[in-house]
């Protein structure tokens, strides 16, 4: 486990997480992941959130409703990026509500509150568009992506 990881969560805090896209995804089919990386490099934090959900073979789920939870750690860059099924149905600002609440908690130094808080609130949202099915499928694993 890198460093830089480290200095943002601990084992407890990073198996919280787990579960909160766990419980999250009893409320929804869209699947939600989160990676975390130490740097964007020379890219911006969108461009690095929309390459991540490719690597992570995001938008191969059924309906197109992966979320991704993107954060450059020693940048402190956050960004979301969604599937394209989710994008279709969402409103324009739909992300913005919960990018404003993740960074309130994150200027806190409250990481793992913060992702956490993000969770929730889009497994509550997305449950609205895409409700969990009977033979809902877990498309997507509910581990953290790190490099
Ligand atoms: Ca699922
Ligand atoms: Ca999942």
């Amino acid at each position: 486990m890198s460093d830089y990881v480290r200095s943002l969560l601990s084992d407890e805090q990073e198996q919280n997480l787990v579960d909160a896209i766990s419980q999250a995804e009893l409320q929804t089919s869209g699947e939600i992941r989160i990676h975390l990386e130490k740097s964007t490099g020379k890219y911006s934090a969108e461009n690095r959130a929309r390459y991540w959900f490719g690597k992570l073979k995001m938008h191969k789920t059924e309906e197109k409703n992966g979320v991704l939870f993107y954060l450059a750690i020693q940048d402190r860059k956050l960004a979301l990026w969604s599937g394209e099924g989710i994008n279709q149905k969402v409103p324009d600002n739909f992300w913005q509500e919960i990018v404003d609440l993740m960074i309130t908690e994150f200027k806190e130094e409250h990481f793992s509150e913060g992702l956490i808080a993000g969770i929730k609130i889009t497994g509550k949202a997305l449950g609205e568009f895409f409700p969990r099915k009977n033979d809902d499928i877990d498309e997507l694993s509910n581990e953290i992506s790190k490099v």
